[in-house]
């Protein structure tokens, strides 16, 4: 069967070409999902790397319709406000206590989140008087969703070509990773060194009069899950702070704990002036996004006295009252059951486990990632790190033996990704290793 099939467009594939997985799955419980034949399978994707707190959190399903009896919808737009998304927005300032923010603006999810931020930072610009910067500098391989904006700004073309052309002054520069970069750099130290230096030379090349913000994920996610090294961010916070450009830390799979911190930015101690949020933030359960801007981009905005302070952004769903709702539950769960610390020691037990029992085969050039973000890399030849043909279907077929094992995984081109809930035990990590292993082992190159 194929996706033309169905009455609907997977998005992300080729409608008339056959999809990684033609899987329909029907219930979902703790880390694991069930598919219509019945089949419980160790949920390896966390629905979308969102599922944090696991499937069917009874907690998370109370919350909901509580709030559906109480009230199911109501706007926030022209000073109307509600409990929920009044604690949401407490909450999360509190969490963010560190970095020091001072405002949410809410939204339905991760490419809504950066839309909003980007908009943000050029209205800061605007509403402080430098009206003339208006470009973005981004990584080549982020991904920062499917919006005008978001696709812009992303690294991968494949997102932008259909849909081309792009914004105008959105400018790419290279990803500091170790496994692949075009220093061939193996240096950690060196590597962030160069990488920061490409930033500061790029805006001093556009000027940086007209520079408005860099984005990036503060771990790379769809791009490969491509962990920066330790000087990395601190000297992308120095060159930002030289030159005035914002700081926006796409953390729409990082926030609230799968990077093994509760905040992705804090595996580097930094801080950004704007956080993009979703998925996390309440597990998937009902759609939401959150972006949150520090104390300098929130009085920018307030202080302008003319129309440039006018926030004219916001979503009918800005902050749904049943969203808000499941985040307050689902970020309780985060804080009482220390899910960044589970994906802190669970991921790395997976990673290591993953290196050791797939170390043998040809085409996995490597096992990384941080937390409960992991990617394996796949190869024509370990030596050359040549990747393989993302059209030879390999990833799928490996994927296809693991679903039959008993473990959902992504593949995702020319790697297989891992992103299973911050719940995961011991028990699934086994699970997710051999399915893997037999995947392997039956797929020849
Ligand atoms: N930013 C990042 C870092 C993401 O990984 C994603 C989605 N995977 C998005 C933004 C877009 O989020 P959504 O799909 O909820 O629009």
């Amino acid at each position: 069967m194929t996706n033309t099939t169905r009455k609907f467009w997977n998005p992300m594939v080729h409608p008339g070409m056959p999809a990684s997985h033609n899987t329909v799955i029907v219930k979902g419980d703790g880390n694991y999902v069930q598919n219509k034949e019945g089949d419980w399978l160790v949920d390896g994707v966390g629905g979308l790397w969102n599922v944090n707190v696991g499937h069917n959190r009874k907690e998370v399903k109370e919350a909901i319709t509580a709030q559906l009896d109480e009230l199911e919808y109501f706007q926030i737009f022209d000073g109307i406000s509600h409990p929920r998304a009044e604690e949401l927005s407490s909450l999360l300032i509190e969490m963010l206590q560190p970095e020091d923010m001072a405002k949410v603006m809410f939204s339905s999810g991760g490419s809504d989140a950066v839309e909003t931020a980007l908009k943000l930072a050029r209205q800061y610009w605007k509403a402080v008087g430098e009206a003339q910067r208006y470009k973005f500098i981004s990584l080549k391989q982020g991904y920062h969703g499917v919006h005008f904006g978001g696709a812009s700004v992303n690294g991968n073309t494949v997102f932008r070509t259909n849909y081309e052309p792009m914004l105008p002054g959105c400018i790419h520069i290279d990803t500091p990773w170790l496994y692949r970069n075009p220093w061939n750099c193996e240096d950690p130290e060196e590597l962030g060194r160069l990488a920061a230096a490409q930033l500061e030379a790029e805006i001093i090349f556009q000027g940086p009069e007209t520079v408005a913000a860099f984005i990036a994920e503060p771990v790379q996610g769809a791009g490969g899950v491509i962990v920066p090294p330790a000087n990395y961010w601190p000297l992308i916070r120095e060159v930002c702070d030289k030159y005035g450009v914002l700081l926006i830390a796409d953390e729409v799979v990082t926030g609230f704990g799968r990077s093994g911190n509760m905040f992705g930015v804090r595996g580097w101690s930094v801080a950004a002036d704007i956080q993009c949020f979703a998925k996390g933030i309440n597990s998937g359960y009902i759609p939401l996004g959150a972006t949150v801007v520090n104390q300098r981009v929130a009085q920018g905005i307030e202080s302008c006295q003319n129309f440039s302070g006018a926030v004219m952004h916001g979503y009918t769903y800005s902050g749904h009252p049943v969203a808000c709702a499941a985040a307050l539950a689902s970020l309780q769960i985060v804080q009482d059951e220390n899910l960044p610390e589970n994906a802190a020691v669970q991921g790395a037990s997976l990673k290591e486990q993953l290196q050791s029992a797939l170390s043998e085969f040809s085409a996995v050039g490597e096992v990384r990632g941080k937390g409960l973000m992991i990617a394996i890399d796949l190869v024509k030849d370990k030596a050359t790190r040549e990747p393989i043909d993302p059209m030879d279907g390999y990833a799928n077929a490996i994927a296809a033996v693991a679903l039959r094992e008993g473990a959902i995984v992504r593949p995702v081109g020319t790697k297989i990704i891992l992103s299973p809930p911050l719940t995961l035990t011991e028990k699934e990590v086994g699970i997710l290793v051999n399915a893997l292993r037999k995947g392997f082992e039956e797929t020849p190159v």
